[in-house]
């Protein structure tokens, strides 16, 4: 079999954090970004942590609870470390950190957080071509519709991207209209 002479990387480029999207209480906007600030606070064996966001419009300053009342010894010790430090990284992971956006009720907003960089030279699946395999690679979990990535991917049109996932020339391993967050590889079979 393998008329996959050909492989592909496409790398979902990280452009910058989700915007965290929850009502100011202080003016109508409802976007936020992180300050950069983890907060802790400890009672005897007890700690909070709350991530720190800032209004994008007024510039008032949130907490979002990371931690609530947990024990000391329940953490990693070396997430603590990196909550004292208000690590970039740890700071990075709650910001697109769904779990915890479920858990407070808010909504990320993913626009603007990405790009599509895609290895050259340029693959043209609607010309007669020998197969290709793509491997897609996220640099963070935003979720993107697979239609979009193979749209851009291959600039192409919705239409023809849809005939070709139809006709077995695009093999998915997940649907078309599905949104994918994490590293995947898909196949377009070889023509004629
Ligand atoms: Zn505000």
């Amino acid at each position: 079999m393998s008329g996959l002479d050909r492989k592909a990387l496409w790398v979902v480029k990280e452009l910058g954090l989700p915007a965290i999207v929850t009502p100011c209480v202080a003016c109508r906007s409802t976007r936020h970004h992180p300050t950069g600030k983890v907060r802790e606070n400890a009672s005897g064996k007890l700690l909070d942590v709350w991530l720190l966001i800032g209004c994008a419009r007024c510039g008032r300053t949130a907490k979002i609870p990371v931690h609530e009342r947990v024990h000391v010894q329940a953490l990693d010790r070396e997430r603590l470390v990196m909550f004292e430090d208000n690590d970039p990284a740890i700071v990075r992971l709650l910001a697109m950190d769904t779990a915890l956006a479920a858990k407070s009720a808010y909504r990320l907003d993913w626009s603007g957080t990405w790009e599509l960089e895609t290895d050259s030279p340029f693959y043209r699946p609607e010309e007669d071509r020998p197969g290709l395999e793509v491997i897609v690679r996220f640099e963070l979990p935003a979720p993107v519709r697979v239609e979009k990535l193979l749209m851009a991917g291959f600039g192409l049109s919705r239409a023809a991207v849809r005939g070709m996932v139809a006709s077995g020339r695009i093999r998915l391993p997940l649907a078309v209209d599905a949104k994918a967050r994490e590293d995947f590889t898909f196949s377009v079979v070889a023509s004629g």
